[in-house]
């Protein structure tokens, strides 16, 4: 349910509100806008439909979210979530563009790709330390020391950092390396880790599962949000489908379809969308022209040499000829790609 309050509602009306919500065992969700309050109830639907709701001081309507997911979805929120971790943004106003290898492999590989990442004008670095491979044989990340290198890239090229968080026993060790949790893509419905990850302070980024609609993806951002945090970054990396020539297929349609049912940020993948780098320019532009508020891209020092995902990697200096790529498309859709927003 959504309770809209009227203009210039207190406090002490908002609290009422949420008082009696959590006396029948519901939660509100309070959201100031900029033009209005809202007060999203979740909970026991038909107990918050009894609720005299209407009839509270400061409260200008009640009308059901007829979405199943609520607190992500545009009813609840009608502007765009922005975000600001340190001082990049995210959000409509930004075409955030997060770069940096599949693994983080040594000291030498990760800084090397955070300087040359950063000069060609990224403003996230991305690195796997735990990686969710497919074989139990492959490279598994270098768990605890990724993580290390990981903060020790960030401290000496000053950017703000990414990594993947595969299981919840890791959530407290993640959280202390970086600025950003990434749930992958195996690990979308995985309900546990989603609800842990809505009780940290830092920023989700989340991957769509491979075998997920549109609606699972939001449940899933819903289960976080749900938990308090609705720092959340949607993160399009391709679909499951009969087409073989390509590791996924990006499903690009998503994009604008998500913006128009929800109100957070989403970037595009368009390396392990496809799994070749030469594809990587190509979607990179459609997901700029889409409406995307950022892409993923993977870049190692020496792709043949990647421990994990080389085929998909690009090399520095393709880093470099996407950004002069997307640079007057980025312009073009009004929107800023300043690595810092000051
Ligand atoms: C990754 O970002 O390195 C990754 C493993 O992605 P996904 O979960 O989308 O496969
Ligand atoms: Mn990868």
């Amino acid at each position: 349910m959504i309770i809209t309050m009227k203009k210039g509602v207190t406090e002490e009306q908002i609290r009422n509100v949420v008082q009696k919500l959590e006396q029948i065992g519901a939660r509100g969700h309070v959201s100031v806008g900029e033009f209005r309050t809202v007060i999203g109830a979740i909970g026991d639907d038909a107990k918050i439909a009894q609720l005299p709701l209407e009839a509270f001081p400061g409260v200008e309507s009640v009308m059901p979210i007829l979405k199943p997911y609520k607190l992500v979805s545009r009813e609840f929120q009608e502007e765009y979530t922005i975000l600001n971790i340190d001082d990049v943004e995210i959000g409509p106003r930004t075409f955030t563009v997060i770069a940096g290898p599949c693994s983080v492999e040594s000291e030498e590989q990760i800084v090397s790709v955070a300087r040359a990442i950063k000069a060609a004008g990224a403003s996230i670095l991305r690195g796997g330390a735990f990686k969710p491979r497919t074989s139990p044989y492959s490279f598994q990340g270098l768990g605890r020391e990724g993580l290390k290198l990981l903060a020790l890239a960030r401290k000496e090229v000053g950017l703000p950092v990414v990594t993947e968080v595969l299981d919840v026993r890791d959530m407290e060790l993640v959280y202390e390396h970086v600025d950003i949790l990434q749930i992958g893509a195996r690990n979308m419905q995985n309900f546990l880790l989603l609800s842990e990850a809505g009780k940290q302070d830092k920023p989700i980024l989340l991957k769509r599962g491979f075998s997920a609609t549109i609606e699972e993806f939001l449940m899933a951002a819903e289960y976080v949000a749900k938990e308090g945090n609705s720092k959340i970054i949607l993160c399009e990396r391709g679909i499951r489908t009969f087409e073989t020539a390509t590791r996924n297929t990006l499903d690009i349609s998503a994009v604008p379809l998500i913006k128009k049912a929800s109100h957070l940020p989403i970037i595009v993948d368009p390396c392990h969308a496809t799994g070749k780098h030469d594809l990587v320019v190509p979607l990179s532009r459609a997901a700029v022209s889409v409406g995307a508020d950022g892409i993923m891209v993977e870049v190692h020092p020496s792709p043949q040499e990647a421990l994990s995902d080389g085929p998909q990697s690009l090399t520095p200096s393709e880093f470099e000829t996407l950004m002069s790529e997307i640079r007057p498309l980025v312009e073009l859709c009004g929107r800023t790609q300043r690595q810092r927003r000051i």
